[in-house]
């Protein structure tokens, strides 16, 4: 263990395996809102629990957040317990969450008044990719900020790409993101339509995955998921829905019309509403298949 002390707050579906890898190249100590969480993370992975995030970051170099949206991390920075509190001149604030741009570039101007560092650093790869340290990992930050942020997100990740300043990265992974909200829809209701018009899943995806049509939704997504019938919940519709809001509020900002993606957010909100806030993002193509009266299995 040879790296500096980090601090890891938000041990949620994908910040917990990112913590885990962090936890073998240096001390770490780490917070989560509901503490039990985070006293068992610590006695199976050998790192400290925090009572706060000020405890958290108190001593710690890097402090790493990786919440819901950058609501709760505005939110973290706060009070006698907050995140403030705790980080001394000198350290660097990462945030992994899939958070937006404006909210990022406020809290890294409040930082920067402290002398406190701050890149977004949001990531894409999923929950497998995270427990195999091989997620991308897209950085809004000066180059002297990325160039210290970097080898904290090699324990993590495989493609570090420093892709602009503060709040490039959440613009990148937001529009990402409604890619994939898109593309799961798109795949969604072509499918069912071949379904029904009598071409098995499997055949159609075979033909697909071969072809022009073809993307992460139905090379991956669809065969492990949906064919399946697993529906494994590892990433929130919640949170995609977010996303795809993030994108769209881009594409309003640069004066971007986005029909397209407008009306995925709209469906998307729909399909949230429709099921629970648990729900995983490809259980939309459960809604798609109830409505059509087919399922798509293989
Ligand atoms: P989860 O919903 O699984 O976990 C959320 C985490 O945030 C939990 O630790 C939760 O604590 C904590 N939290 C929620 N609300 C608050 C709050 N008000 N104050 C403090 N902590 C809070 O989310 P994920 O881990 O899946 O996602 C985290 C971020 O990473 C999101 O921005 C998401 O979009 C992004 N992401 C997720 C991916 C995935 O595959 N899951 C892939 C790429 C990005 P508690 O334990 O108390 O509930």
């Amino acid at each position: 263990m040879t790296g500096r002390p980090a601090a890891f707050l938000g041990l949620g579906a994908i910040g917990a395996p990112m913590a885990a890898r962090l936890a073998g190249t240096r001390p770490l100590t780490v917070w989560n809102r509901t503490r039990s969480r985070a006293e068992e993370f610590a006695r199976v992975h050998g790192a400290r629990s925090a009572a706060t995030p000020a405890e958290a970051a108190s001593g710690a170099d890097v402090v790493l957040t990786c919440l819901p949206t950058s609501r709760e991390v505005e939110a973290l920075l706060d009070g006698g317990d907050g995140l403030l509190a705790g980080l001394a001149p000198g350290a660097l604030l990462l945030d992994c969450t899939s958070g937006d741009p404006a909210t990022s570039r406020r809290i890294a101007g409040r930082l920067a008044g402290q002398g406190i560092a701050f890149a977004d650093a949001p990531v894409s790869g999923g929950t497998n990719g995270a427990e195999a340290g091989t997620l991308t990992i897209m950085v809004g930050a000066d180059g002297a900020t990325f160039a210290r942020a970097r080898p904290v997100l090699e324990t993590m990740g495989s493609r570090i790409v420093h892709v602009g300043p503060v709040g490039a990265g959440h613009a990148l992974k937001a529009v990402n993101n409604a890619l994939l909200a898109v593309n799961i829809l798109a795949v969604g209701e072509g499918l069912a339509a071949l379904v029904k018009a009598g071409v098995s899943a499997r055949t159609a995806l075979d033909v697909l995955n071969v072809s022009s049509g073809r993307s992460f939704v139905s090379e991956t997504l669809v065969p492990e998921r949906v064919l399946t019938g697993a529906w494994p919940r590892t990433f929130r519709l919640a949170l995609l829905e977010k996303d795809v809001g993030i994108a769209r509020q881009l594409l309003r900002d640069t004066g971007v019309e986005g029909p397209v993606l407008d009306l995925a957010g709209e469906l998307f909100r729909r399909a949230r509403a429709a099921l629970c806030e648990s729900a995983d993002h490809l259980e939309a193509i459960r809604l798609i298949e109830s409505r059509s009266g087919v399922e798509i299995r293989g």
